[in-house]
């Protein structure tokens, strides 16, 4: 480790000295837990070089961190023994405008001796995304985020664990409508503003249709960009509407009942460059690899939920004919598809690709791309085929019709999720032991802790977590 230490220390001092005359005084240094929530040390961009060489100290507990900060335990990680190391990726180190001084940098988490922590989320997705590359396969991805927007309340008390407070929407317009628009101008072009400047290629921003929701699409990459995006991304929302006097939620179920936010995952998949949604005379446009790759997906998605919708919250959001994917089934184009095929404009060489509908933003995004990853090349590996794909809303057909056309319901429990994951041998060994028993004990403990609330009591109690 020594010369590569000795470059990142002289790269990290080089960049800090840059930041420092531009005015940073801080870098936040992030991970997100296994209950999605992102943690965070900073230190003086004074200090970056040692933590670039030396890395920052932080305790393995976090590993079984539920997202109400309990703290459970698994087989390997729980108690208060031990220390890890955070290195910051300097690749990805930015200025944040929406919090003038600080500098923002997402973390790998290695012991003390510079051995890889086991239960790295970050690293997770960049084996995955290693292990694609071995078979020859490249992915672009990328997340959508949705929030809900409200005022701050006055005296801005955070904890929010009343289940009834009204919430005091800045905008009153339509789904949609560009009413919503006018009414939040400021705020969106600020929200534009921040990410333009940090690097983040933006392709869409719009209302959405819950009350007070909005949406954000960035451009697909690399796939352990596209999860330091969907950090990058919430956090500056998120700073944004605080400079506004606003609050943004980014929970799966922000009020029980309705619409809730989703954080879909697009993905495409490349072969020497060439698009394998482009394939001629094959159908839907989807090379073999392809056609298995997105079948290990659809076959493990029950599993998969378990990552991708982390929370008893999430399960408040899963309702049929709530456009959140709750049937395993696909689609070309099907917004009530659990995976929808997006084929986009025939002359665009990257205009297809796939959406994994029904995850939301209380996931860990490095979890959810290196699972939904490890499960699609097992697909290929078992060359899993598609069953036909589905049109129209499974949630309108009716018990026998759905029967007819084998289209099941995914998972409406965390329980029932979990117990999926638990069974999956391609994700157990995709994940290794220390992490795959870490998520489902903070599962276990997430469904214990909520085991006797009410569906409002927990949208409220996880509404402000993510
Ligand atoms: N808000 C919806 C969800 O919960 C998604 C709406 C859409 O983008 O299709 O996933
Ligand atoms: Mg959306």
């Amino acid at each position: 480790m020594g010369t590569r230490a000795a470059e990142q220390r002289e790269e990290a001092r080089r960049l800090a000295a840059r930041m420092e005359a531009e005015g940073v005084r801080n870098v936040a240094l992030t991970w997100v837990d296994n209950a999605g929530i992102t943690r965070v040390k900073a230190v003086p961009v004074q200090r970056l070089a040692d933590a670039a060489e030396r890395g920052v100290g932080m305790s393995p507990v976090f590993d079984v961190f539920t997202s109400g900060d309990a703290i459970t335990e698994s087989e390997h990680l729980g108690g208060p023994d031990g220390d890890l190391r955070l290195f910051p990726d300097l690749d990805r180190l930015t200025p944040l405008a929406a919090q003038p001084g600080w500098a923002w940098a997402p973390v790998d988490r290695y012991d003390q001796l510079g051995r890889p922590h086991p239960a790295c989320q970050r690293q997770f997705a960049r084996r995955m995304t290693e292990r694609a590359a071995a078979a020859g396969l490249e992915l672009r991805m990328g997340f959508e985020t949705e929030w809900v927007v409200t005022r701050a309340p006055a005296g801005h008390t955070a904890a929010a664990t009343d289940a009834y407070e009204a919430l005091d929407y800045p905008c009153a317009g339509p789904a949609y409508g560009m009413t919503r628009v006018v009414e939040l101008s400021d705020y969106l072009r600020d929200v534009s503003e921040a990410l333009s400047v940090q690097d983040i290629d933006v392709l869409q921003v719009h209302p959405e249709y819950a009350p007070g929701q909005f949406e954000i699409t960035t451009a697909p990459g690399d796939p352990v960009r596209a999860a330091d995006d969907a950090v990058l991304v919430r956090e500056t929302v998120r700073a944004v509407s605080a400079r506004h006097g606003l609050r943004a939620s980014f929970a799966p179920s922000v009020v029980a009942g309705q619409v809730g936010n989703g954080c879909h995952l697009h993905l495409s998949l490349y072969r020497d460059g060439v698009s394998l949604h482009r394939t001629p005379d094959a159908d839907w446009g989807l090379a073999p690899d392809a056609v298995a790759f997105l079948g290990g997906i659809l076959g493990a998605l029950p599993a998969l939920l378990a990552i991708g919708c982390p929370s008893p919250a999430s399960y408040l959001r899963l309702q049929p004919s709530h456009w959140a994917g709750v049937y395993q089934c696909w689609g070309v184009e099907n917004r009530e598809a659990a995976l929808r095929l997006i084929t986009g404009a025939p002359d665009d060489p990257d205009g297809g690709h796939a959406e994994v509908k029904t995850f939301d933003a209380a996931a860990n995004p490095y979890l959810a791309v290196g699972a939904v990853i490890a499960a699609g090349l097992h697909g290929i590996e078992s060359a899993t085929r598609l069953p036909a794909p589905q049109t129209g809303d499974p949630g309108t057909f009716g018990v026998r019709e759905r029967a007819r056309r084998g289209i099941v319901r995914l998972p409406a429990t965390l329980t029932e999720a979990a117990d999926r994951l638990e069974k999956s041998a391609p994700l157990y060994e995709a994940l290794g032991e220390v992490l795959h028993s870490a998520v489902l004990a903070v599962r276990r403990a997430e469904e214990a802790h909520f085991a006797e609330n009410d569906a409002e009591e927990i949208a409220a109690a996880t509404r402000w977590r993510w």
